[in-house]
């Protein structure tokens, strides 16, 4: 058996009945499976057009399907659940995100795990820090409590190289996230990031062109990129 962590969520219709009966397909499908859901917490919708608050919460769960099984049985329950995919980002009944599974390290075009936005979005880390505080991100080493606490705090450091796009100015970043505090990162380190508009990093860490918490902005959509990553990262969750 293998210890996976599931993200789960929506924010269209009975979220809390949704994610009900999306456990119990789960355990029907997968009867070797065990669920230990988190409690639920209420966030800040992420994205131009995501529509109400969400409801997230996490599952853990004891399997022993294969990596990729388990994607396809999380995706049949979204699909049998009604979820839509259209806008990206958009309202959704149910979303389920495979965070982790064991400790392995997977990259192919259907799936990443860890999951590669877990560690600085808040409705994320709440609940999986919830269930298990003392697991350790495969990538960065920490875990998730200390993911959790390096995010949650006030002001939150942002670190930044390269240069940020015209449409969208650093000053206007700090209006609109006055929780954050921008600090430019020393310049050397552009030359070592060749190609990249901007970067950003959270919290205290080493800021070596090689870390992990380097987040590498998008050329086609970096102001909403950076408005959906602030987002994540700076609006509190609360258990509901
Ligand atoms: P979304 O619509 O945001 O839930 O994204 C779903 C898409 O992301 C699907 O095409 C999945 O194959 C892909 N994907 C890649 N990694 C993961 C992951 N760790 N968990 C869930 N979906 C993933």
């Amino acid at each position: 058996m293998v210890q996976a962590v599931v993200a789960v969520g929506g924010n269209v219709g009975d979220v809390r009945e949704t994610l009900r009966r999306a456990q119990s397909l789960i355990e029907q499908q997968d009867p070797a499976s065990d669920v230990r859901p988190a409690e639920l917490y209420r966030s800040v919708a992420m994205g131009a057009d995501a529509g109400d608050a969400f409801l997230n919460s996490a599952w853990v769960l004891e399997t022993s399907l294969e990596a990729l099984e388990l994607l396809n049985l999380l995706q049949r329950v979204e699909n049998e659940l009604g979820r839509t995919r259209g806008v990206r980002w958009g309202p959704r009944t149910l979303d389920l995100d495979l965070i982790f599974y064991g400790d392995e390290q997977i990259d192919c075009p259907r799936l990443s795990v860890p999951h590669p936005h877990c560690w600085y979005r808040q409705f994320v880390l709440a609940p999986v820090a919830s269930l298990v505080p003392d697991f350790t991100h495969p990538v960065f080493g920490m875990t998730i409590r200390q993911l959790y606490e390096r995010i949650a705090r006030f002001p939150l450091p942002v670190g930044y190289a390269g240069e940020p796009d015209n449409r969208f100015t650093l000053s206007s970043i700090t209006r609109a996230f006055p929780r954050v505090e921008l600090r430019r990162v020393d310049p050397s380190i552009d030359s070592a990031m060749a190609g990249l508009s901007l970067a950003i990093w959270f919290g205290s860490c080493d800021s070596k062109p090689e870390s992990p918490f380097w987040l590498h902005v998008p050329s086609n959509d970096g102001p909403q990129f950076v408005r959906d990553v602030l987002t994540a990262a700076c609006v509190n969750v609360e258990r509901v």
